[in-house]
């Protein structure tokens, strides 16, 4: 039988999850169906009770529901616990269990550039939001050589550090410190929204001198090449766009639902294509 899933966020209509879910349904031919469900704040606490009541078999979370929905759900794994977000739920019988697949899709789109050149990595992470925490959490996991945090607000890249600290210990920074110190860094990470459409003239740093060999990732999609990612490829980085961690985290989701690991390339044609790019 088909069963529903879905996306909860509010004002998420040019989501690109249902078009990227239902297509790898069709191909792992799955009867099911996943939908965008458009929810205000105020009413999170019904729509969940009404995705038991409707036995909606799992959904994803964004913008603004992933860390309010925790205390809605019966169950919450480790990751996402450290995280302090779920993007990620999975309805087991009627328990709604929490999880975070962005730390882990990020990892895996990351590593598919650097491979085991990561390990030795001195890392730049800028932006201490909730996309920034899943990312440190999974660096630190991984274990790189060394992690600075850079934030407009900077207390709130330390709690973050202070949060990961039994993995490694970790650094923070000012934006402008860390614009002065680009040259230390093998790999930059943005995870701010400086530079996203229809701010595309804007980047969070201006890059004036790069390692040799460095990467430089943006998690923004839209645009695929953001001024951050056109500067770094002018000064001869390898670099990131942020089509592999929404991939990345649509593909473990997928995975958790339906125990499929499903076609990743093909995802990621599909986010391509209703991206133009
Ligand atoms: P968030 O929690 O609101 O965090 C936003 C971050 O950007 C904070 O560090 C904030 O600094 C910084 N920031 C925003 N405007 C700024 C400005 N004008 N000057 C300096 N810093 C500024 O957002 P989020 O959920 O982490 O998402 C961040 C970005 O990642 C968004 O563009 C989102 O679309 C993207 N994202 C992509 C994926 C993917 O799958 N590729 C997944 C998740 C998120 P303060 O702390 O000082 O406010």
């Amino acid at each position: 039988m088909g069963k529903l899933f879905g996306l909860l966020g509010y004002k998420i209509s040019h989501s690109m999850s249902p078009i990227m879910h239902n297509d790898a349904f069709k191909v792992e031919q799955l009867p099911h169906h996943y939908q965008l469900f458009d929810v205000d704040p105020e009413k999170l606490k019904d729509a969940v009770c009404g995705i038991k009541a409707l036995n909606i078999a799992g959904f994803n979370i964004t913008i603004p529901h992933k860390v309010a929905i925790m205390e809605y759900l019966d169950e919450i794994d480790e990751t996402a616990q450290m995280i302090g977000a779920v993007n990620t739920v999975v309805n087991d019988n009627g328990k709604l269990i929490g999880y975070n697949t962005d730390s882990d899709g990020y990892l895996t789109s990351l590593l598919e550039v650097t491979g085991d050149r990561l390990k030795n990595m001195d890392v730049l992470v800028i932006g201490a939001g909730g996309a920034s925490r899943a990312i440190v959490y999974s660096l630190a996991k991984y274990g790189v050589k060394s992690l600075v945090i850079a934030n407009r607000t900077i207390e709130k890249a330390e709690t973050i550090a202070q949060d990961c600290k039994h993995f490694m210990q970790i650094k923070t920074s000012t934006m402008k410190e860390s614009e002065a110190n680009l040259v230390n860094f093998d790999l930059i990470i943005n995870t701010t929204s400086i530079g996203m459409s229809p701010n595309i003239d804007e980047s969070p740093i201006e890059i004036n001198e790069l390692k040799e060999n460095a990467v430089v990732s943006d998690i923004i999609y839209n645009p695929l090449k953001t001024k951050l990612l056109q500067d770094a490829e002018a000064k001869g980085a390898t670099i990131l766009n942020g089509v592999g961690m929404f991939v990345g985290q649509g593909a473990l989701a997928f995975e958790k639902w339906t125990g499929i690991k499903p076609d990743r390339k093909r995802m990621e044609q599909i986010v391509l294509q209703q991206l133009g790019g």
